[in-house]
């Protein structure tokens, strides 16, 4: 018996360290018995929302392994002193996991090392999130690219070859066992009382805590579906078609052109190789498309179906660009990757901090962005980098209270990812965006939402307002506003002015003034 210890891989298929414990390849492996461990150390870091999530999408994959006539481990407590004691109570002689790239992973997972060797347990970490490891993309001079345009040449050239998706885990512990090794015997709620010690902790089988029993409250927002067969049913949707006009559609909020996999990602409800392959399949339908002249040439924007799909594989490129960063780099979840001499003075005003919080700027883009993330856990790409750009660069607010409230709010709350986005976004980040480029939310608003249809479905004051009017809202009197749309603030700030507001922060951080 081997121990598959579940982290940030919600998945039955094409998970590397689970066919592994699973046998695939090797007779004498096996079987797996898989097992999620809610460890309050992680769980202080969490919000309501992505404990809802989880527990959605650890109820997914419990159904998977119920088909399968295995089933889920629950266990709630120190991975330290669970994964030996539950092993041993299983009686498993190796515990197996995918490896996780943050810096608090490592640190716990070295603990958990450290307590097998101890127990006299075998161990076995295992790459699976990534195509391409934090440490094989190197520049040739052997350092991390801080550049994305050239890991991405990088990480493209590797792609003639891909990984191949992980062969399916057959070879699992049967329900019947689980539940006698722990002691419960009809799949319910029962704390473990097996011989081999587990009496401290509980673990069930199959059974899941609610949000309430780990001291969360239910979300506002509604979260999408969770699991592998809601996260195929998305891939195959957006590759059947959605995927070929990507690169002309994405920006644009309204159009829900994007894969919205980005939760299913998170969690590892989908293995990257199999997401990749996919997208492969739709790269060969494209070229067919391209070669047979079906492709439509008449939007100057469509660069054509084959760059399209080559360009949502770069998005997958840069999910692992970030999570390569945070390897090399586990200091910037709280510090600047970039660092300025004199360090930037954020203003930090607490009254604009709440009105970016509840979407009450005054800029209609901006805080249709805002309530879109309290309504769907979500936020469109576009979106994100004009809310992050007005916090930092509009009301002079250090990136960090912006990546708290996304990381409380979002559903595909990624330590990585989430942190590159508001780095790049102030200007603090690897591959930076220059500080004196600053994204103007009118113009923004007026060019991705042009006739305001994102706006309006998430601001319902500006609902029965022209989108010339919404795109003008900053240069509005107080009368015509009061006219328009009596219930919607005006601007909290004068773009104009803090934005030379902002490039003097910035002047002064770099020392020229
Ligand atoms: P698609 O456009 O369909 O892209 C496919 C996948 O590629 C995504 O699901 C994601 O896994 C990856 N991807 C796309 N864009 C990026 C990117 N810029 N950086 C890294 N990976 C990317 N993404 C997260 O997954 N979690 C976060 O917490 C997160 N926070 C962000 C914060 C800010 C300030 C910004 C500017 C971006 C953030 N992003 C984050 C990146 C991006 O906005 C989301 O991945 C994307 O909007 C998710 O929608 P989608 O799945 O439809 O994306």
């Amino acid at each position: 018996m081997e121990l598959f210890w579940h982290r940030r891989d919600l998945r039955a298929a094409d998970n590397v360290g689970l066919a592994t414990a699973a046998g695939a390849g090797d007779d004498d492996r096996g079987p797996a018995a898989p097992v999620f461990v809610f460890d309050p150390d992680v769980l202080g870091h969490a919000s309501d929302v992505r404990v809802r999530r989880l527990i959605d999408g650890l109820a997914a994959l419990r159904d998977d392994y119920r088909e399968r006539g295995s089933d889920l481990l629950v266990a709630r407590g120190d991975p330290k002193e669970v994964l030996p004691r539950l092993a041993a109570a299983v009686g498993a002689d190796r515990v197996v996991w995918n490896r996780d790239y943050s810096g608090l992973a490592r640190e716990r997972d070295a603990g958990v090392r450290q307590a097998l060797n101890e127990a006299g347990i075998d161990r076995e970490a295992h790459h699976d999130a990534v195509l391409h490891t934090p440490d094989s993309i190197r520049t040739n001079a052997g350092d991390p690219y801080s550049v994305y345009t050239y890991y991405w040449r990088k990480w493209t050239d590797r792609e003639t070859d891909p990984p191949a998706p992980t062969p399916e885990a057959t070879h699992l512990a049967d329900a019947a066992t689980l539940r006698a090794a722990v002691g419960s015997d009809d799949g319910g709620d029962a704390d473990a009382r097996a011989d081999g010690g587990v009496e401290s902790e509980r673990v069930a089988v199959g059974d899941l805590p609610s949000p309430a029993d780990l001291g969360f409250g239910e979300p506002d927002a509604s979260i999408g579906p969770a699991g592998t067969a809601a996260a195929r049913d998305r891939l195959d949707a957006f590759l059947a078609e959605p995927v070929f006009d990507y690169e002309a559609e994405r920006d644009y909020p309204a159009r829900e052109a994007t894969s919205r996999l980005s939760a299913f990602l998170k969690y590892g409800e989908i293995g990257i190789r199999e997401a990749y392959e996919a997208t492969e399949r739709a790269l060969d339908a494209a070229t067919e498309r391209a070669e047979s002249g079906s492709e439509s040439t008449d939007d100057a924007d469509d660069e054509g179906p084959v760059a399209a799909v080559e360009e949502f594989q770069q998005q997958l490129a840069w999910r692992e660009f970030y999570t390569q960063v945070l390897y090399h780099n586990p200091a910037v979840v709280t510090e600047n990757y970039k660092t300025y001499e004199e360090g930037i003075a954020w203003r930090d005003d607490p009254d604009e901090i709440a009105a970016w919080k509840r979407g009450e700027t005054g800029y209609p883009i901006v805080d249709a962005g805002m309530r879109q993330l309290r309504e769907e856990a979500f936020m469109h790409n576009r979106v994100r980098m004009i809310v992050a750009s007005f916090l930092t660069k509009d009301l002079l607010v250090d990136w960090r209270h912006g990546y708290d409230h996304f990381r409380e709010r979002l559903a595909d709350h990624d330590t990585a990812n989430d942190n590159g986005g508001w780095q790049w976004a102030a200007s603090t980040g690897t591959d930076a965006q220059p500080y004196f480029r600053i994204f103007n939310p009118m113009t923004q608003g007026e060019r991705y939402d042009p006739d305001a249809e994102y706006i309006k479905a998430h601001v319902p004051e500006l609902r029965g307002v022209d989108a010339d009017l919404i795109h003008e809202w900053h240069e509005l009197s107080p009368t015509q506003r009061a006219n328009a749309a009596p219930e919607y603030p005006a601007p909290v700030v004068d773009h104009s002015a803090r934005r030379e507001e902002a490039l003097a922060m910035y002047k002064r951080a770099r020392g020229e003034d």
